[in-house]
Formats: C-alpha cells, sequence, structure tokens
C-alpha cells in the first residue's frame, strides 16, 4: 500500500505544513478549483511559506528537498498574476521559467496546464533537440508563459523569435542543477537580457554556496524560504545497501525484481553503456526495461518516460543527467545499480521515490571498489544504511581489490567477446 501525506506522523512529514487549506493562501477560485481537481488536499509546507511571498511581489529564494511540491510553490501564484492581466504582445512572454533538461521543461509545462485547467492564459516549452521552426511559430503571437532551457532559448533569442519587454517574472528552477551541469553563463546571458524591474524566483533542492553567490548576483534583496535542512533523505525513504560482487549486480537486480514482484522501478547506472547493457541483460532474463540517457533522442526518451509513467515498462534505467528533477507518481522503488560518484547525486537519486510524503524504498547495490562512495553517502546524510541480505540468492565473495578500470583493459574471454560486439 502506498501511503500518502496523511497517513504519516506528524514529525516525519517534512511536506506537511500548518497551513491547512489552499484557500487561506489568498489563491483565487479557478486555481482552487482546479488544485482540488488534481487531489491535493493541502499546501506542502514550502508552497504555505512561498506562495504568499510570491504573491506579494517579492523576490524568493526558496530551498526545499526533492520531492516537496516546489512547481506548484512557483506555479500557482503565477498563474493567480496571470488572471487579471492583458496578453502578451507578439514574440513577448511575461513569465519565463527557466530549467535545466528537457524533461523537466515538459514536466513543468504539464504542472502548469493542470493548475492552470480553469485559467485562460498561452504557455509554451521550448528546449533543444527538436526542431525549432515549430517553436518559433507557437511564440510568433506571444505567450504568457515560457518553459524553457537555456541553449535554445538563446538560439531563439538570436533568431529574434522571442523578446523579453513585457517580462514581469523570472524562476530559476532546479538552480543547483542548473550550476552543477554547467549552464552559469547561458543563466548570466539569459538574464542580461530581461528587464530589470522584474521579480525574480529562484528554486533549489539546497542552498550551497555557489547557489547564494549566483542569487546574490542576479536579485536584489530576496527574502529566503527553505522547508528542511541540505542534504537529508525524506524520512519515508527507507534506504538499504547490498554488499554485492559487481558481475553478480545484474543477475542480483533481476532477481530482486522478479522475486518482489516489484512494479515500478527506477534504477540508476553510472554510464550511458552501463544502461545499455543492463537493458540487454534484463531482456535475456525476460524483464522488459527502457534506458534514458543523453545519446538516446529526444523521442526515445519521451516515450520511455510516458510508457513508464503508463505502467507500460516495469523497469526504467537512467543516468543521473537524463533523471534529475523527473516527477513519477508514487515511485516505490530506486536502485542504485552503481553508486553516484558525487554523494549529493545519491540524495537526489533516491529523492526520485517517496515524494510528497508517499513511502518509498531505495537500495544500492555496491561492490568493493565503490566502499569509499559509501562512506562519502553516509557521511553526507549523516546516517548509515542498513546492510541487507537477500534469502535465495547466492552471494559470492567479494574479496577482489578491484580497480575500477580494469574491465575496461582485459581482455574479455572468447565467449564474452563474441557477446561484446552484439551489445
Ligand atoms: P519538487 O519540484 O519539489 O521536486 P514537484 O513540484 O515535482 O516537487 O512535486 C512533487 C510531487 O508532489 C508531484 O507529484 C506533485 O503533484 C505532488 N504535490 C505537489 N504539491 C502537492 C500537495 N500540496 N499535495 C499533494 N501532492 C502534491
Ligand atoms: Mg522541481
Amino acid at each position: 500500500m502506498i501511503k500518502t501525506f496523511e497517513d504519516k506522523k506528524e514529525e516525519q512529514v517534512e511536506t506537511h505544513s500548518d497551513v491547512t487549506s489552499f484557500d487561506s493562501l489568498g489563491l483565487s477560485e479557478p486555481l482552487l478549483k482546479a488544485i482540488a481537481y488534481h487531489g491535493y488536499k493541502k499546501p506542502s509546507a514550502i508552497q504555505a511559506k512561498a506562495i504568499p511571498l510570491i504573491m506579494n511581489g517579492e523576490d524568493v529564494m526558496a530551498a526545499a528537498q526533492t520531492g516537496t511540491g516546489k512547481t506548484a510553490s512557483f506555479a500557482l501564484p503565477i498563474l493567480e498574476s496571470l488572471l487579471n492581466k492583458r496578453q502578451s504582445s507578439q514574440r513577448q512572454a511575461r513569465v519565463l521559467i527557466l530549467t535545466p533538461t528537457r524533461e523537466l521543461a515538459a514536466q513543468i509545462l504539464a504542472s502548469l496546464e493542470t493548475y492552470g485547467k480553469y485559467v485562460s492564459s498561452r504557455t509554451a516549452v521550448v528546449f533543444g533537440g527538436v526542431n525549432i521552426n515549430p517553436q518559433k511559430n507557437k511564440l510568433k503571437n506571444g505567450v504568457e508563459i515560457l518553459v524553457a532551457t537555456p541553449g535554445r532559448l538563446l538560439d531563439l533569442y538570436r533568431q529574434k523569435a522571442i523578446r523579453f519587454d513585457e517580462l514581469d517574472t523570472f524562476v530559476l528552477d532546479e538552480a543547483d542543477r542548473m550550476l552543477d551541469m554547467g549552464f552559469i553563463h547561458d543563466i548570466r546571458k539569459v538574464i542580461s537580457l530581461l528587464p530589470k524591474n522584474r521579480q525574480t524566483l529562484l528554486f533549489s533542492a539546497t542552498f550551497s554556496n555557489d547557489i547564494r553567490k549566483l542569487a546574490k548576483s542576479i536579485i536584489k534583496n530576496p527574502t529566503e524560504v527553505s522547508v528542511t535542512p541540505r542534504n537529508t533523505a525524506a524520512a519515508t525513504i527507507s534506504q538499504a545497501v547490498y554488499n554485492v560482487k559487481k558481475s553478480q549486480k545484474s543477475a542480483l537486480l533481476s532477481h530482486l525484481i522478479s522475486q518482489h514482484s516489484w512494479e515500478q522501478v527506477l534504477v540508476f547506472t553510472k554510464t550511458k553503456h552501463g544502461a545499455n547493457r543492463l537493458t540487454d541483460y534484463l531482456k535475456v532474463a525476460g524483464l522488459k526495461s527502457m534506458a534514458i540517457h543523453g545519446n538516446k533522442s529526444q523521442s526515445a526518451r519521451t516515450k520511455a518516460l510516458a510508457d513508464f509513467k503508463k505502467n507500460k515498462i516495469r523497469i526504467l534505467i537512467a543516468t543521473d543527467i537524463a533523471s534529475r528533477g523527473l516527477d513519477i507518481d508514487q515511485l516505490p522503488h530506486v536502485v542504485n545499480y552503481d553508486l553516484p560518484y558525487v554523494a549529493e547525486d545519491y540524495v537526489h537519486r533516491i529523492g526520485r521515490t517517496g515524494r510528497a510524503g508517499a513511502i518509498g524504498e531505495a537500495i544500492s547495490l555496491v561492490s568493493a571498489d565503490e566502499a569509499k562512495l559509501l562512506k562519502a553517502i553516509q557521511r553526507l546524510i549523516k546516517q548509515e544504511i542498513e546492510i541487507k541480505t537477500c534469502k535465495n540468492f547466492k552471494f559470492e565473495k567479494d574479496d577482489t581489490k578491484q580497480n575500477p578500470n580494469q574491465n575496461f583493459f582485459r581482455k574479455p574471454s572468447k565467449k564474452k567477446r563474441s557477446n561484446y560486439y552484439k551489445r
């Protein structure tokens, strides 16, 4: 059973707020109706704090862990502000939301459509990797809200398809990831194009020093709101580690999935090749999976994600970049097939489960060469992760002093070699 908001003990639910209804936040009828229709009962903590400030016209810098409802925190007041504004002119936008990945951009648009069900505003989403012309067309008559990734937005600007003279509000979503992904110059470039007199909102999972520095340079006097301490995983996620030999990871994974009849699982690998190889392995084991990573075309990624959301495929295998911020409702299982190099990514990865107060399970398959990474993660989350063993699975003892690179240099055996070329 998946538990939600209501079922949880008070102290566990960091998403909980004292504000008991959306009505008390000052949102109007069309928004309240859409929220109710969508099934939200009460605002999350970050929503309760941020929405009134944003509606008050303040610049806000908000941090709350992944899955706490940051999208609605800016989407609702933005939609509210559009209720009594006139439409934008040709090639203009009133609101610009910048986000790091295509998937996130598409997701924000979907949220805007959900919350804005009874608001007549024109929205558009633009990102790279797809034909630019339909996007230009969409902007021709102007839009109220534009969701964009930085590179494509700048392309459109250079091609004079978008202008910002009428811009009132600028949102930087997933600011921490933007910096991680090296978007700082693009962000600065975009900001240099915007009117000085605007409302600026910055959302992030964490407030690192880099984020503060960025914020200082783009926002005058922001009001800071944050809900949870940095780098803690939601209390609703149970975490476990299996110590396993590298060569046994695929077998253990397929065993866990079949044994526990997991219905929907998101698996993280370190590399694109690792993701592809695992997909192939699972296929042979009779488990249908799909991989999303940077080498896949946009349409393949979108389709994989959609099929996963619709439960058409049970297993989605992803690399960190492709997965960031993906919102998949109440995802019960996340597996770290490889531990991430950067400890913070562990928190982001497992944040895919236990969202909005739902119970989730995060499992890591850890081989001997990853011991250091595991230590760094435990230090970061200030928590020791329980080590589990698995009945009916024969673990081989991992006594090799492993060099993470060794597999790349060792010549595969003849049998393996023939498989190798099939990949
Ligand atoms: P974040 O941006 O903080 O990672 P999202 O905005 O993607 O989080 O929201 C995470 C999930 O929580 C989404 O599935 C969203 O529909 C849900 N959610 C957001 N606000 C509420 C709420 N007030 N009540 C219940 N669910 C909510
Ligand atoms: Mg978000």
